[in-house]
């Protein structure tokens, strides 16, 4: 952590010649399970990672932003009064999208002074750990301590939301900004995203002698393209032809009526949104009286339910889950939207090098690329500093 804070201190003032301010931080996260119910007013249990994203902040004396970051080797200057999402592209895009969030959320800026930022980042780029929501949560702290604009912790998420939302143009929920925002060392963040509702929810993962491994395949997916919306428009579709809002009124019990009413895509699309919401509430159950050990079942249930229902698995994530089950994983499934990107695994510490190893094999001999295999700790949300 101390490097990139150094980084970003020194990126800073590398591209600004003068010194920050302060800088802030924001993880990205992986999710333990509940997934692509965030906007479907459901459940979720996400937990912020040890890999951040830092953003120097240094105030000007005009009313000018500017942004810069490891990412890019470009210096992006816009006026705060020119501030609108259509003017906005590429990277910079997420920093300057939350400056314009924040004032659908009531921030007055018209007489808050411009700002330098310089962002770096060890969040993997694209790999299903949010390192969107990282960056989204690190500038929304940022902006809204050093404008003093009294926003609290949810709002800033559903700033980080709105910006990804309408700036950068994903239509992603409320789930990572959550997790980056509101996380704590080793609990996950159980969240309630119809009434935004969180609880912790403690792991004890290294007390059980337990790790959660993440299994970055290194394909790439995009979600302002493609997949995602169309799974989300399936979801809409669902529940419309159901008479819902969301699919969050419907429950297990409501599957066969839904199997009456709607298409086999449609269902399928469903049944995987309904049985994960009641997975997400069997894993938080499960935690709490058994510890993770227990929830191994739940984490496979998931993966089949998101390859066969939801269709948004890729061969190199159904290869990751079944060697790290195969090699002894308590449980394993995809994580984050789908499409590429990373596996989790819940393994037993001891069992780790073997299944690392074993998941290294299988995809060599698939002439798979070399995934990237790390553990991730459940850790704090974003922070000063
Ligand atoms: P994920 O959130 O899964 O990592 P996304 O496609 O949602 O993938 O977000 C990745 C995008 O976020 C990058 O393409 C880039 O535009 C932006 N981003 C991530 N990290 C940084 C960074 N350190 N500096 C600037 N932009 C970043
Ligand atoms: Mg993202």
């Amino acid at each position: 952590m101390s490097d990139i804070r150094d980084d970003a201190r020194t990126g800073f003032t590398a591209a600004f010649g003068h010194e920050p301010d302060g800088l802030w931080s924001a993880p990205g996260r992986v999710n333990l399970i509940g997934e692509h119910t965030d906007y479907n007013e459901g459940f979720v249990l996400p937990l912020a990672i040890d890999r951040r994203t830092v953003v120097a902040v240094g105030l000007r004396e005009d009313r000018v932003i500017r942004v810069a970051s490891d990412f890019a080797d470009e210096v992006v200057e816009i006026g705060l009064d020119e501030l609108t999402p259509e003017v906005l592209t590429g990277w910079p895009a997420y920093p300057l999208g939350v400056a314009w969030a924040l004032t659908e959320f009531g921030a007055d800026l018209s007489a808050v002074p411009g700002l330098d930022l310089f962002i770096v980042s060890d969040v993997p780029v694209g790999a299903g750990l949010s390192s969107s929501a990282a960056i989204e949560s690190a500038v929304a702290l940022g902006l809204n301590d050093v404008w003093q604009l009294g926003l609290d912790r949810r709002t800033l998420a559903r700033v980080g939301q709105r910006a990804e939302n309408v700036a950068v143009g994903a239509p992603t929920g409320i789930m990572d900004q959550s997790a980056s925002l509101l996380g704590a060392a080793d609990h996950a963040v159980f969240l309630d995203c119809r009434t935004l509702e969180t609880e912790l929810v403690p792991l004890g993962l290294a007390e059980a002698g337990l790790a959660l491994l993440v299994i970055d395949t290194g394909v790439k997916h995009s979600h302002a393209t493609g997949g995602y919306g169309e799974r989300r428009e399936a979801c809409e579709r669902g529940a419309a032809v159901m008479g819902l809002s969301s699919l969050r009124d419907l429950t297990v019990d409501d599957l066969a009526r839904a199997g009456d009413l709607l298409d086999d895509v449609t269902f399928r699309r469903v049944r995987h949104v309904v049985t994960e919401n009641q997975r997400v509430l069997d894993t938080v159950a499960v935690l709490r009286a058994d510890g993770a050990e227990a929830i191994g079942e739940l984490l496979d249930a998931s993966h089949r339910s998101m390859r066969d229902d939801f269709e948004i698995s890729v061969p190199e994530l159904d290869l990751a889950v079944e060697t790290a089950v195969q090699a002894g994983a308590i449980g394993a499934r995809m994580t984050g939207g789908g499409f590429g990107g990373a596996a989790i695994a819940l393994v037993r510490i001891d069992d780790l090098s073997r299944i690392q190893v074993a998941v290294d094999n299988a995809f060599g001999e698939h002439a798979f690329g070399q995934p990237d295999t790390f553990v991730v700790t459940a850790s704090e949300g974003a922070a000063r500093n």
